[in-house]
């Protein structure tokens, strides 16, 4: 068994994992990642990084060089109205505007993850401070002799042998799924969602306007995402039932489905559908939302999914997890000056980061209740709530505020009701 000591271990080498690496790195700190996989993998999806990231990522002196790469950046996200095979073809429900926040970070961008992630580890190899262990599976924590609730440390199998990492502090970075979360004696609610999302990477048409676009209807969301020049990205809602029927039914009947969303679809994506003969083009996410009892303990502390994972029509889990980043930095800093990890002392973290990341998850489940209904009544209610919305951006920018991770305004009851009866 191989002993080292650090003062901070971080398991799981995920965008927040990496943020927080580099920030301490460069505070003097010395820091362990633990990361199971031999590289870093990210899913095959064009996420949106949030202004809030950008701002992050600006600070760590990285976002020129990902501005460079070949990603899509917008300001504008239209949303269509879907009425299956016999919708009409301009049916713009609103228009959510980015460039209505603040200057100088007024715009997002979609990306694969995979961009974000190389971005942070290249930062992060460049860093002394930093050691990172590819193929460590987090085993356990340790324990102070006789004192069964102070974490000293953590246990890691590395490539067949086991490593003991002595730290005053151990961070749960490790996913929805996390098992920190579990040797911490953390409680957490999971749920997973009904339905979850089919992904695909097609060709970017000649023909497309480049709007990003969510065409969303009586039980339908699709989004259309442009990654790159090259690359659009279609993101389909089927329930977690569905799947397999779905696959059972083949490409060809998938490839008719998203096509009969809209009369535009048919139009621009017929000739990057035909090169599609395999369902294998198209993978399946599912969704879940965590919520912790806590997410700290005496000398542990959770972030990212592991500590609140979301629903992804907020596409914020990312953002979230670089913004718990941020200021658990700045936490950990004042109690390695005051050498106290006591779960007050590292709670600051919490008490700073859960009202805004509450608020978010809660505004993920209302869209669900709200964008995937299939029943009626609600969706005539959404569609006219959506159309006064856009004739409002004031009220619109509330949400778009929050998504941002610019600043929490919430979407009042009072705001719902004004905009149902303001059309
Ligand atoms: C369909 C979909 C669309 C989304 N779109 C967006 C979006 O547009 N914008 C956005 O911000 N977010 C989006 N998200 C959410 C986002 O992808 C997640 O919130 C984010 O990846 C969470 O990052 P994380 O670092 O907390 O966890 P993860 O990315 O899951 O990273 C955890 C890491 O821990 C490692 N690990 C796990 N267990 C162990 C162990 N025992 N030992 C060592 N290492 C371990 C894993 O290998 C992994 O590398 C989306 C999610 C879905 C499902």
């Amino acid at each position: 068994m191989e002993a080292i000591s650090k003062d901070v271990v971080i398991i799981g080498a995920g965008s927040g994992g990496l943020v927080l690496a580099i920030l301490l790195a460069k505070k003097g700190f010395k820091v362990a990642i633990f990361e199971r996989l031999s590289c870093l993998a990210s899913p095959p999806r064009g996420e949106i990084v949030q202004p809030g990231s950008l701002e992050i990522l600006d600070r760590l002196g990285l976002l020129t060089a990902l501005l460079k790469e070949d990603i899509y950046r917008f300001e504008k996200v239209h949303f269509y109205k879907v009425g299956g095979n016999v919708a009409c073809k301009d049916a713009r429900l609103c228009t959510v505007n980015y460039g209505a926040l603040p200057p100088p970070y007024n715009y997002a961008l979609v990306v694969l993850p995979e961009r974000i992630q190389n971005l942070l580890l290249e930062e992060a190899i460049k860093q002394p401070n930093i050691e990172i262990f590819w193929e460590s599976n987090f085993q356990s924590i340790v324990w102070a002799y006789g004192k069964p609730d102070k974490i000293v440390g953590a246990q890691v199998e590395h490539q067949g042998k086991t490593i003991v990492v002595n730290a005053p502090v151990i961070i749960g970075n490790d996913g929805w799924q996390s098992s920190v979360r579990l040797a911490f004696h953390i409680k957490a609610n999971i749920h997973r969602y009904p339905n979850g999302y089919l992904a695909m990477m097609v060709d970017r048409p000649a023909g497309f306007d480049g709007h990003m676009k969510y065409y969303i209807g009586k039980g339908v969301v699709l989004a259309v995402f442009p990654v790159s020049d090259k690359q659009l990205f279609l993101l389909l809602m089927l329930s977690v039932e569905s799947f397999d029927l779905h696959r059972k039914r083949g490409i060809k009947a998938l490839k008719e489905d998203i096509l009969s969303v809209h009369p535009d679809i048919r139009d621009y994506l017929k000739t990057s559908f035909a090169h599609l003969h395999s369902f294998d083009v198209a993978t399946f996410m599912k969704c879940f939302r965590v919520k912790c009892d806590r997410w700290v303990v005496d000398g542990g502390v959770l972030m990212g999914d592991s500590a609140h994972a979301m629903n992804p029509h907020t596409a914020s889990g990312r953002n979230s997890a670089m913004a718990d980043a941020v200021v658990l930095a700045e936490v950990l800093e004042n109690c390695f000056r005051y050498k106290d990890f006591s779960r007050q002392a590292l709670g600051e973290y919490e008490k700073l980061r859960r009202p805004y990341v509450d608020y978010l998850q809660s505004l993920g489940d209302q869209m669900v209740w709200v964008w995937e209904s299939g029943w009626s009544p609600l969706v005539w209610a959404r569609d006219r709530i959506f159309r006064s919305l856009d004739k409002n951006p004031k009220r619109l920018e509330k949400i778009l505020m929050t998504m941002a991770g610019v600043k929490r305004t919430p979407f009042t009851s009072f705001d719902i009701a004004r905009s149902f009866l303001d059309v």
